[in-house]
């Protein structure tokens, strides 16, 4: 094919390829703006202590309170933040804003629990990880264990010294670390039970299913007995039924989170539901 033909062929892909690449860059400066204009809030939503149903801690998840736009999802930028590297600069002020409002809950009297950030592949492998957690926990009250955290299997698939390296730092430094969304990766069983880490997070995708396939019923059965063999915790996420609430308080998973006990709400709603 002559040169000309192979450019119709083709120009039609490359100029998709060229929108997606520009919307991709204009997502990131955008970005790059709300980081300095603080436009991110943390939203928290309630982990549920599934033997008593009293509230056992909450998670941060993070909304872009966009200037035109309103309220934006993580879905739609937090996989920009990771691949520009900006993650690392938002992610700290989601960890701030969570210990600010921990102890300003504290203050007020609230009992807050402790809240759990989510940290990207990018920010955990950062060498700033350690002494930003420290600086941040110095705003609320380290002795009181206001902080844990969530990464997924890929931040885990790295270097394993240096991965138990800091895994073991943030353990002495009072911060249980889960393992997000366990079993959706393709790390291997023998590799992720040889890590420090405290809890294993059941992703909603089985927790959906279980109900109505008998397979995902037994894949979580095997989770809850692996995590406990391990002398693990359990929290399943994405309860949306009782049924699926007393599912898996049967197969003994410890802690629960879902619409069925709440979606994840503003700073303030979350205070309001501390004081009741
Ligand atoms: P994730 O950490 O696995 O968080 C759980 C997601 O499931 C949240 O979505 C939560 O709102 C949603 N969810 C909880 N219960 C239910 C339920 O019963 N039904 C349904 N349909 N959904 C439920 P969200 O807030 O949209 O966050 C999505 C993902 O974005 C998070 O998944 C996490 O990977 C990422 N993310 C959120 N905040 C942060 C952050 O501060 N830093 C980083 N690095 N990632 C974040
Ligand atoms: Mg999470
Ligand atoms: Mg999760
Ligand atoms: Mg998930």
């Amino acid at each position: 094919a002559s040169a000309r033909a192979k450019e119709e062929r083709f120009g039609f892909y490359d100029r998709h390829a060229d929108q997606a690449l520009a919307r991709e860059l204009s997502l990131e400066s955008e970005l790059r703006d709300a980081i300095v204009r603080r436009e991110f809030v943390n939203y928290y939503q309630p982990k549920i202590d599934m033997k008593t149903g009293k509230l056992a801690g909450a998670e941060a998840l993070v909304r872009w309170n966009h200037p035109v736009r309103g309220i934006v999802s993580p879905a739609e930028f937090v996989p920009v933040l990771e691949r520009s590297g900006l993650v690392i600069a938002a992610g700290r002020q989601v960890m701030e804003q969570a210990m600010r409002d921990w102890r300003e809950w504290h203050e007020a009297g609230l009992k807050p629990p402790q809240i759990a950030v989510n940290v990207a592949p990018a920010q955990f492998r950062c060498d700033s990880l350690i002494g930003d957690i420290e600086r941040v926990l110095r705003m609320a009250d380290p002795a009181l264990r206001p902080l844990s955290i969530e990464i997924t299997e890929s931040s885990l698939v790295a270097d394993h010294a240096r991965v138990v390296e800091i895994l073991t730092r943030l353990r002495s430094l009072g911060v249980p670390i889960a393992i997000d969304d366990f079993g959706t990766g393709y790390s291997s069983l023998a590799y992720l039970v040889t890590l420090p880490v405290d809890v294993l997070k059941i992703d909603r995708s089985f927790v959906m299913k279980m109900a109505h396939d008998a397979g995902y019923m037994g894949l979580i059965s095997t989770i809850v007995s692996l995590a406990h063999n391990l002398d693990l915790k359990v929290v399943a996420e994405g309860i949306e039924t009782e049924e699926e609430a007393k599912l898996l308080k049967l197969l003994r998973c410890e802690q629960g989170q879902g619409y069925l006990y709440s979606r994840p709400i503003p700073a303030a709603d979350f205070a309001a539901l501390l004081s009741r």
